[in-house]
């Protein structure tokens, strides 16, 4: 009979295997291969851990000022007090007086002179001999111990079975066209060298990530995501969508070329050029994995809703899904405007709506009344099918978490048939971010704005020049033009932010008595939101006091001033995106940037940033070397997420090695390939869909 065993420690990290093992590598080192004097460790250990040895000459358990074990060794050159706060009777037991103890710490001036706080301690002979390499330190959960995971990873190295797995298999001729300058070790001698690093390697690059054994591993690393990227590039291209190509009969685009013409405005430049990308995408056989990134106002709403127009002239439905009840709404609203004189039937659905509503709406979107759907992720959680989906559109994609973006590639597709996707963005995906994690996905860029958009005018001003802000607006709005008023994000807590909210919308009612004054905040039903939007919208309210709900793709031309509060607060992102509210008129537009001191060194830089560009890719840039890609990708990703060791900034000229090289094995050498996936990704490549 066998019993199933309950996972030990390391299992619980994931380190079940020898290549799990030899892949967990240190994050830094201790250097116990020189041992010195206790007269030289007394000076040089004030400034770094040093190794040292002696005889215990005493060993008193001492109850002032709290329980605590004291033990006095020596040698010939002084002696050395360690001080234990915590510890077991058997450590006691194996410092007894006489006993030869090697020990390492750092070294303070305590009460009764020079002493070690919890120094490592092994009794040995004072012959023992030294390690000859640096001694690990690996990352570990707690209640797993150093020692332990040591000891399972040098079994590790020596099993037979790791030998093969880390076999070299980049083909020689390859490795000396691709790497010609490197001087990288094979990646067995890369991975013992990291674990074992030789008692005089140069530890701040090993620190740092550059050694050459690091790189040989990073490079391994973003390998096997390249491959695996490219190879879900050709997946998709292996899998049939609906081809929906511009109808060429003169009643075949009737949706399109109504849309065209309803329009109160002409497509721009960009706008055409995306449009035709777009459209050559749509009429593949395959579906679309496109991204389309414009900066806010850049007028991708209706790239959008010329997509879902072709698909439906082709007798399909669309969808468009929004991350927020209030964006997700702003679409259904102009949908309605543009495709309900065209005689379509447009759906709304979101989490809050009732419950009868949504049941209608499901129903229509199932027997294929409505031809556009419009929603929040509600659309993908909610128990709706579709009656024939041919495109999804989901705006501000990466404000879905890596989890639901997951769930809608696992709903939009099925093993027969795929429907075509596009994204849309306004914050772009800097470089090295495209190149990694986006890599399939095929991107377009709209980069110029509609006529007639003034810049905006950015101020970075003191919160104790409220009054004199105040001021300004009320010329403003006297002049008859709009504002929004924004609340201070206060992530703690949102009782407390709307505390704030009230508090403004207040004081601004009272300051500001000839103009009214509108709030709208995250508590608001979504019925209550969309009358003050409308109403805001209407130029019935001509100040908009509002939380951070407005952040996306609210659009009112006549409102170009913004004023932001505690805009210290905020991020990069979020700045970008509400100031892109403004700007949308022809109105000389303005952003006010209030600030509480005292401010940070990160915070100033970032009010700076914003001041002196309104560059999204810049902005996108300064953003990702400040958070991070985790951040940008989604929450909590990073962890999740496959780079384990490649920083994306410090090893960005590494992703392109990588990518030339995956390209090239997965023309000449496709059975590579798969070994290689295998040793790097096990099962996580799930993760690299989303
Ligand atoms: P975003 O890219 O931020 O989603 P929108 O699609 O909301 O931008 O467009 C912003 C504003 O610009 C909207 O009012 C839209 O109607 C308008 N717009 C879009 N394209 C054009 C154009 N070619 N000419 C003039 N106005 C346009
Ligand atoms: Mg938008």
């Amino acid at each position: 009979m066998t019993t199933k065993q309950p996972p030990t420690a390391l299992e619980k990290m994931g380190l079940n295997s020898p290549m799990a093992l030899a892949l967990h590598l240190p994050s830094r080192y201790e250097d116990e291969t020189e041992l010195f004097s206790i007269e030289d460790a007394l000076s040089q250990g004030r400034f770094a851990s040093v190794q040292t040895q002696g005889i215990v000459i005493r060993n008193q358990v001492l109850f002032r000022p709290r329980r605590q074990l004291l033990v006095t060794i020596e040698d010939d050159t002084a002696v050395l007090q360690l001080r234990f706060l915590n510890f077991y009777p058997s450590q006691q037991k194996q410092m007894a007086v006489g006993v030869h103890v090697r020990v390492r710490g750092d070294v303070r001036e305590g009460f009764q002179g020079a002493e070690m706080v919890h120094p490592t301690v092994r009794a040995v002979t004072p012959d023992a001999p030294l390690p000859s390499s640096l001694t690990p330190v690996y990352p570990a959960s707690a209640g797993i111990s150093q020692t332990i995971i040591r000891k399972a990873v040098t079994q590790a190295l020596r099993e037979p079975s790791l030998k093969e797995s880390l076999a070299e298999f980049l083909p020689t001729k390859l490795l000396a066209q691709l790497l010609p300058s490197h001087d990288w070790p094979n990646l067995q001698a890369a991975i013992t060298y990291l674990h074992q690093p030789p008692a005089d390697a140069d530890t701040r690059a090993l620190l740092e990530r550059t050694h050459p054994a690091w790189r040989r591993v990073q490079f391994e690393e973003l390998l096997a995501q390249q491959i695996s990227l490219k190879r879900a590039h050709s997946i998709r291209r292996q899998r049939r969508a609906p081809s929906f190509a511009k109808t060429q009969s003169k009643t075949g685009s009737k949706i399109e070329d109504g849309l065209l013409k309803v329009l109160p405005f002409k497509l721009t430049g960009a706008q055409e050029r995306v449009w035709a990308e777009i459209g050559g995408d749509l009429s593949n056989t395959f579906p679309m994995n496109r991204l389309l990134q414009g900066d806010v106002g850049s007028g991708k709403t209706v790239v959008a809703a010329l997509a879902a127009a072709r698909v439906m002239d082709h007798g399909y439905q669309a969808a468009v899904m929004a991350p927020t009840e209030i964006l997700a709404e702003q679409h259904y609203l102009k949908m309605k405007e543009w495709f309900e004189p065209l005689g379509i039937k447009v759906a709304w659905l979101y989490g809050s709506l009732k419950a009868k509503e949504k049941r209608l709406a499901q129903e229509i979107i199932e027997n294929g009344t409505a031809q556009l759907i419009i929603g929040t992720h509600a659309l993908i959680q909610e128990s709706v099918s579709f009656y024939k989906l041919g495109l999804a559109v989901i705006d501000e994609q990466h404000r879905f978490g890596v989890r639901q973006r997951l769930e809608i590639q696992q709903r939009v597709g099925s093993e027969l048939f795929y429907c075509h996707q596009l994204m849309m963005s306004a914050t772009p995906i800097p470089r090295t971010l495209a190149m990694t994690y986006y890599a399939d996905l095929d991107v377009s860029v709209i980069d110029e704005l509609p006529p007639g958009r003034k810049p905006i005018v950015t101020k970075v001003v003191k919160a104790t020049r409220r009054d004199e802000v105040i001021g300004g607006l009320r010329d403003w709005l006297s002049k008859g033009l709009q504002a929004y008023w924004v609340c201070p994000l206060i992530e703690e807590s949102e009782v407390l932010q709307l505390q704030t909210a009230v508090e403004s919308f207040e004081q601004l009612t009272t300051a500001l008595p000839d103009f009214k004054v509108g709030l709208v905040h995250g508590r608001l039903k979504s019925d209550e939101k969309a009358a003050v939007m409308a109403a805001f919208k209407a130029n019935e309210i001509q100040l908009l006091v509002a939380t951070t709900v407005i952040e996306v793709g609210v659009d009112v031309p006549n409102a170009a001033l913004m004023v932001i509060e505690h805009a210290e607060r905020f991020g990069y992102a979020q700045i970008h995106q509400l100031r892109g509210r403004v700007g949308r008129g022809s109105a000389d537009s303005v952003c006010i940037l209030m600030y509480a001191e005292p401010l940070s060194m990160a915070a100033k830089e970032r009010l700076q940033t914003l001041r002196e560009t309104s560059d999204g890719f810049v902005i996108a840039e300064r953003d990702l070397s400040l958070r991070g890609p985790g951040e940008l990708l989604g929450a909590k990703q990073s962890g999740d997420a496959m780079l384990r060791f490649v920083d994306l900034q410090r090893d960005a000229w590494l992703i392109e090695l990588a990518q030339q090289v995956a390209e090239r094995l997965l023309v000449d050498h496709a059975d590579l390939v798969e070994r290689h996936l295998e040793r790097w990704l096990g099962s996580r490549t799930e993760f690299l869909k989303a």
